[in-house]
């Protein structure tokens, strides 16, 4: 019985020891736990991984498996030495704290968030460290900072030239031809403006809560495209580009119809505007195992292949003077790949420099979904 009941404790010990494994390995933080020698007690392979991230340790400092001494040395390693030297002030102040090192890493710099605090238990002292990888946090940030710099950018360029021409108006008497010449500059300009304005709405109307306040209808693809081709005409007809719809009347899908129409003017416009003389712009649409497929070809100046993994960025253009001259904001694309992602879709582009550019929406097909009643 004696026998029974070590083998059923071991068994709890070896059950709880592969729990406990699991949850550490599981943790998106790395832990490690040293006593105030310094040894290492614990390491979570997150930790390691973030610990030996410099890359600049010899295989003697990696060895953390036989006596205390290479453990020491580990600890002695570049991204561990600052760490080290964190849980050494949380031992010696006997104070918890959080920092931010940069890690070496193997391909970049790595942000880590690094929470050290002091331990005692049963009369020994030790100090834990809860490392997390902070990078990806880093980066958005930057990418807000960027985004706002770009739209400061943006909205000044337009205002620096309509304070320019006011003031040119004001200087002296202009001829009435010269005064038509900049009242049309400064109209421009404020279209440009009001352009930017509403597509920096848009975009953050799509980005917050839209997805709750999202409406979804029966769209008829053929009648949003059919309002498309009016309005566009008059442009495409100055550029003389001809405009095609080769849609089924009866497509029809489940979305939010204000939003499907934006992005198909998006898409169109953009297929006029990056055009040739004598080119066309078509509609077309597909079902697919369970997906459909909106697309938008052009035979069009085309686009080459280093510009396209960026092309969806906010504010990015192959040529920014083409796009500023065409009243182009830099913000149709990011607003079409956002509305794709609304519905758990996406944006794929297939190009070729000087032929065209066929943009294809693929979407969950929902008209199941929406025909059963929700
Ligand atoms: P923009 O307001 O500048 O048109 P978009 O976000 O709509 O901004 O497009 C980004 C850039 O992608 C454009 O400036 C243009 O260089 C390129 N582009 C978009 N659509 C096309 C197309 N159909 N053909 C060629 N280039 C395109």
């Amino acid at each position: 019985r004696l026998l029974r009941r070590n083998e059923a404790m071991l068994e709890t010990e070896r059950k709880q020891k592969i729990l406990q494994e699991t949850v550490l390995t599981g943790l998106n933080e790395g832990i490690v736990l040293a006593d105030s020698e310094g040894r290492i007690l614990l390491e979570t392979p997150t930790a390691s991984k973030l610990l030996f991230g410099g890359g600049l340790h010899d295989e003697r400092s990696r060895r953390k498996d036989t006596d205390m001494l290479s453990q020491y040395f580990y600890l002695r390693g570049v991204n561990a030495r600052y760490v080290w030297q964190l849980m050494e002030t949380a031992l010696k102040d006997n104070e918890d704290s959080v920092h931010t090192l940069e890690f070496a890493g193997d391909e970049a710099l790595r942000f880590v968030e690094v929470y050290v605090s002091p331990l005692r238990s049963e009369g020994s002292r030790g100090v834990l460290a809860v490392l997390r990888d902070v990078t990806h946090l880093k980066q958005l940030e930057q990418m807000r900072r960027d985004f706002v710099a770009n739209v400061t950018h943006e909205l000044k360029t337009p205002l620096t030239s309509i304070s320019g021409y006011i003031d040119l108006l004001r200087a002296r008497r202009r001829s009435p031809e010269e005064a038509e010449q900049f009242y049309t500059i400064l109209d421009i300009e404020a279209d440009r403006l009001e352009n930017l304005i509403s597509d920096l709405l848009e975009l953050s109307e799509i980005e917050e809560g839209d997805r709750q306040r999202l409406r979804n209808e029966e769209v008829r693809l053929y009648s949003i495209g059919d309002e498309v081709l009016s309005e566009l005409e008059p442009a495409a007809a100055e550029r003389e580009v001809s405009l095609h719809l080769e849609v089924d009347p009866d497509f029809v899908f489940m979305a939010n119809r204000h939003r499907i129409k934006q992005l198909i003017v998006n898409l169109m416009s953009n297929a006029v505007k990056y055009n040739k003389p004598g080119g066309k712009v078509v509609l077309s649409a597909e079902r697919e195992r369970g997906r459909i497929r909106i697309s938008v070809r052009d035979t069009g100046i085309g686009i080459a292949d280093e510009h396209i993994p960026r092309l969806f960025e906010r504010f990015y253009r192959v040529s920014k003077s083409r796009s500023r001259e065409l009243g182009g904001t830099g913000l149709g694309l990011a607003i079409v790949k956002h509305i794709a992602g609304l519905y758990g879709g996406s944006v794929q582009v297939v190009s070729e420099e000087g032929k065209g550019s066929v943009f294809t929406v693929i979407l969950p097909d929902r008209k199941e979904n929406g025909s059963k009643g929700a």
